[in-house]
């Protein structure tokens, strides 16, 4: 068996079932996600809209690819119709230009809200503050052409693991509590490589794994 089927086959025997599993291909070549597609899996996480332009076409087209990197409004023309869904979306002026750019494609996004829950101030997403006070408005009511499914979040990288308990715990929280105004809700995409544990003992619903599953990314 493969290096990478066989990190895929220790990984599911760790999944509960109902927690889908994307594998992150961010960096890594077509022929990695080949030989994960070819023991079954089906969703794969990519960070770069060029990088998806590039692989897309050369690997088979049931994949469902979801984004999960910083998108800039410029991009999202080309990245609408390769993806199902966007994970990363961290501001109300992105939320704006998806749906702009998704009515004039005639399509409705599917998209995550990420929510800032981490101590590192690099980390993006939505400040929780933020979030609630614009949910509170139902401002996303005027999103014609946009599919909320959910939240994402990225916890602290430290080894602190009842800090980062404490911070899938406050997601899942914001995510139960938001469920019942949105139609769609059905996705809490948290846990990595290193925490998806933690993150499945706090209710996540769909973990993103990539140095697990692929190893160490060459970042060139
Ligand atoms: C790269 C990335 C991952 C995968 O991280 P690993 O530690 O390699 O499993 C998951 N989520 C997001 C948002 C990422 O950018």
């Amino acid at each position: 068996m493969s290096y990478i089927a066989n990190n895929i086959r220790k990984i599911r025997e760790t999944i509960p079932h109902g927690v889908e599993l994307l594998c992150v291909s961010k960096f890594h070549p077509t022929q990695a996600i080949a030989e994960a597609y070819s023991v079954g899996e089906r969703m794969f996480g990519e960070s770069r809209v060029q990088e998806l332009k590039e692989k897309t076409p050369l690997l088979p087209a049931d994949i469902r690819w979801h984004f999960i990197g910083h998108l800039q409004t410029n991009k999202i023309r080309p990245l609408l119709p390769l993806v199902s869904m966007i994970e990363s979306v961290d501001s109300v002026h992105l939320l704006e230009a998806i749906n702009a750019e998704a009515a004039r494609q005639n399509i409705v996004a599917n998209v995550l809200l990420e929510v800032h829950v981490a101590k590192e101030q690099t980390k993006t997403g939505w400040q929780i503050c933020e979030l609630d006070q614009w949910i509170d408005k139902q401002e996303w009511k005027q999103y014609e052409n946009i599919n909320f499914k959910g939240l994402m979040g990225m916890a602290t990288l430290t080894d602190d693991t009842s800090l980062i308990r404490q911070e899938f715990r406050q997601l899942r929280r914001l995510y139960e509590l938001y469920k019942p105004l949105f139609a769609c809700f059905d996705t809490l995409s948290m846990g990595m490589s290193d925490d998806y544990k933690i993150a499945i003992d706090e209710g996540s619903t769909l973990v993103r794994i990539g140095t697990d599953i692929f190893g160490e990314r060459n970042y060139v």
